[in-house]
């Protein structure tokens, strides 16, 4: 049985491995972790345990992104298949088959810049918090940095102010 952090990270993963299997892409029935975690060095992550099973981490930067989210599972999900850990050229092939068979866009960190997805997570020099902690974080400097006081919050509906 996969554990997933949350119901969001499952959705994804049943996409993903459905699209997968309509394919017949070979990929591996023992996930057993399915995670998010803040990092900056990869969007996703695909782990291989002494068992033989997998875990499956997400950046959580991520979240609010399904179709990014979408295409980094798929691509740590190929990672599953035998001889598939690298970027092998059975891993090319079953990635080329899945964009071309489904529309998608999955790619390795390599080509990500011509689809406009950035290889690795924006750097958070700067960050806002609600009166409720609610955090948005930003690379570069902006007009919610500057004057985060005219800013609502729209979970909660309170007020930012800077906190980094
Ligand atoms: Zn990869
Ligand atoms: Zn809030």
């Amino acid at each position: 049985m996969t554990k997933f952090e949350n119901a969001d990270l499952r959705d994804i993963y049943e996409l993903a491995r459905n699209i997968c299997l309509r394919n017949r892409i070979p990929i591996s029935q023992e996930i057993d972790t399915v995670t998010y975690k803040n990092v900056r060095s990869y969007w996703g992550k695909c782990r291989k345990k002494s068992d033989g099973g997998f875990d499956i981490y997400i950046n959580a930067a991520l979240e609010d992104n399904r179709k990014a989210m979408l295409n980094t599972m798929i691509h740590e999900l190929i990672h599953t298949c035998s001889g598939c850990m690298n970027h092998s050229v059975r891993w090319k092939k079953y990635a080329a088959a899945l964009n071309a068979a489904e529309g998608l866009r999955i790619r390795t960190a390599e080509t990500e810049k011509d689809t406009g997805v950035k290889a690795r997570p924006p750097k958070v020099n700067y960050a806002v918090e609600c009166e409720n902690g609610h955090r948005l974080e930003r690379e570069r400097m902006s007009l919610l940095i500057k004057n985060p006081e005219h800013y609502i919050c729209r979970e909660c509906r309170t007020r930012f102010h800077r906190v980094l």
